[in-house]
């Protein structure tokens, strides 16, 4: 989120020369910097004990390309929280062992997307009105269902790599 204005009092922000920081958005009335921050997000394999992943599908984000369990960190949530509930909501795993493995940000949404993988026990797996489509599939397979340079991608990617 890049603020124009104080979330604090309204006012509009100038930019101000702080220390090491640089140019940074200032509120002269609360006098006080006001950084931007990028939206918090999870991204989740979730892997069960066969060494499958759990891919969804979502009309709208794409007709073909699949994608990992994902959503964003709630205020008052610790963000293996979100990762757990996203994974209970989208496709109603219970996940029982979450690592964290990297984040990433993306750009294109000013989203810092904070990668894990969490374990879980072999389920049908059920979709929430947000999902399409939801396959366990083998890791070493995913890798061609997954959009080429998408950050679900390269999480698999640096997940495959350390294991
Ligand atoms: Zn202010």
């Amino acid at each position: 989120m890049k603020f124009i204005h104080c979330p604090h009092c309204g006012d509009k922000l100038v930019p101000k020369n702080i220390g090491d920081e640089g140019l940074v958005p200032y509120c002269s009335v609360c006098d006080r910097p006001v950084f931007n921050i990028p939206y918090a997000c999870t991204l989740t394999l979730v892997v069960n004990e066969l060494g499958e992943v759990a891919l969804i599908r979502q009309s709208y984000v794409s007709q073909t390309n699949y994608v990992l369990v994902a959503g964003y960190i709630k205020s008052g949530e610790s963000a293996e929280e979100t990762a757990l509930r996203e994974a209970q909501e989208e496709i109603g795993v219970s996940a029982h062992t979450i690592r964290f493995i990297k984040s990433y940000y993306y750009e294109k949404r000013d989203m810092l997307m904070l990668g894990f993988v969490a374990f879980a026990d072999k389920c049908p797996l059920s979709m929430s009105v947000e999902v399409d489509a939801a396959e366990w599939v083998p890791l070493a397979e995913a890798t061609g269902r997954l959009k080429e340079g998408s950050i679900a991608m390269q999480l698999l990617q640096d997940y495959l790599s350390t294991n």
